[in-house]
């Protein structure tokens, strides 16, 4: 049986390297870039009416005289030719301006009669409510470095230049087995013996707070030749996932079936509370989490080491790990490490009731797990101490 540093330590060891594609620009949302983004047009492409009103050219005009109305600029249309002298032209806004129009007066510094144009703005100078071409971005400018995470606002950004994809680090493909007699899928008539199954769509949610939608979810009763054939038929993804099935027990055959199908058992057993039988194993380059079944075990070993791991495919850092005072003094047996379900307020950590590894109400309002070491017995009030946020 290993400690909880080392256990982390050997599934980092064993990930197989990040991977690179190429993806459309809304489906990169939540991903970072893995090379810098340049931009392939100017942006805005033309001179650009910032406002509805009126477009000339500054210098031509006297300051006093009105000017001729020649006509008029919608957005997403063109003034076919150039300005003539001493006219203006109606544009609204995100209209391209007018070939010899340099400047816009709004419409409510107007007034106008017949087809002449009276300006009275003493404000007004050359170049005023125009949008100049470039201005945002010149073609082959630096717009994203590699490296940085891909917000929505990125991808206005990145559309606004004509870019439709772009290079980001792949997130790993994630599948989901639980295994186990007694588990009935959700929305199936409770019968005796049976408990709802809930770790597939824990599972299921905590991966998608990450983006993640696994590629398959299955449901498996203990037999072994049944979890190996489920398990055989998702070994070319990432990250596998099983629930279930890794303790001591006679039916506990997950490991035996992994072993069948080849995998490559790196460790069996942690010391640490809950999710002691926790088994890591690697198959070709598939990293296969075996978590053992009690729901917060399953959560509990999810953000200890399935988050990480997805980290290293990503680069992402989804969850804060930070020292924190605890609010009250505890104390545990030597040995073991422990992970408690917690909550974070007025910068300390409270350690939550109800923490067997059955039970879901306290993870269920948590939001930390609070790590306490293993070779200690005595923790005081204030002492610091990792906390894992999960939200
Ligand atoms: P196991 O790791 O298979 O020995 O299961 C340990 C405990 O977790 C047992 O009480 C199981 O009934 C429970 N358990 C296992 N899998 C699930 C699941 N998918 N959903 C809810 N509880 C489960
Ligand atoms: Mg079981």
């Amino acid at each position: 049986m290993i400690s909880v540093p080392e256990a982390r330590e050997r599934v980092l060891q064993h990930f197989p390297g990040r991977k690179i594609q190429w993806m459309p620009l809304h489906e990169a949302n939540g991903c970072l870039l893995a090379e810098e983004v340049h931009s392939p047009a100017d942006t805005p492409p033309f001179h650009q009416s910032a406002m509805d009103g009126y477009a000339f050219s500054f210098g031509n005009w006297d300051g006093r005289s009105p000017l001729a109305i020649a006509g008029e600029v919608q957005a997403g249309s063109v003034f076919e030719n150039a300005l003539p002298p001493a006219t203006a032209a109606r544009i609204f806004t995100g209209a391209q301006m007018p070939q010899g129009a340099d400047t816009v007066v709004i419409r409510e510094r107007v007034t106008v009669s017949g087809n002449s144009l009276f300006i009275d703005d003493e404000q007004l100078v050359q170049g005023r409510n125009v949008r100049p071409m470039g201005s945002q971005t010149k073609q082959g400018d630096l717009m994203l470095s590699a490296g940085m995470l891909v917000t929505p606002a990125a991808v206005s950004f990145l559309a606004s230049t004509g870019i439709t994809t772009v290079k980001i680090f792949s997130k790993p493909s994630v599948s989901v087995v639980v295994t186990g007699n007694e588990l009935l899928p959700p929305g199936e008539p409770w019968s005796p013996g049976k408990i709802y199954e809930s770790n597939a769509s824990c599972l299921v949610a905590a991966l998608a707070s990450l983006g993640i939608v696994p590629g398959r979810v299955e449901r498996v009763v203990d037999d072994e030749a049944l979890i190996r054939k489920a398990v055989q038929g998702l070994l070319h993804q990432d990250i596998l996932i099983i629930t279930g099935g890794v303790s001591a027990g006679d039916h506990d055959l997950v490991a035996a079936a992994l072993d069948a199908c080849g995998t490559e058992c790196i460790f069996h057993k942690v010391r640490q509370k809950p999710g002691m039988p926790f088994y890591f194993g690697k198959a070709g380059n598939t990293l296969v989490f075996g978590l053992p079944g009690n729901p917060a075990s399953v959560l509990t070993c999810y953000y200890e080491y399935v988050v990480p791991a997805i980290s290293c495919f990503t680069g992402i850092t989804y969850y804060k790990r930070e020292m924190l005072p605890l609010s009250a003094g505890l104390h545990k047996k030597k040995g073991m490490t422990h992970f408690l379900k917690g909550k974070v307020g007025d910068g300390l950590a409270e350690v939550l009731g109800d923490q067997e590894s059955y039970k879901m109400n306290s993870f269920a309002v948590a939001d930390c797990l609070v790590e306490l070491e293993e070779g200690k017995e005595n923790f005081i009030t204030g002492e610091p101490v990792w906390v894992q946020r999960i939200i």
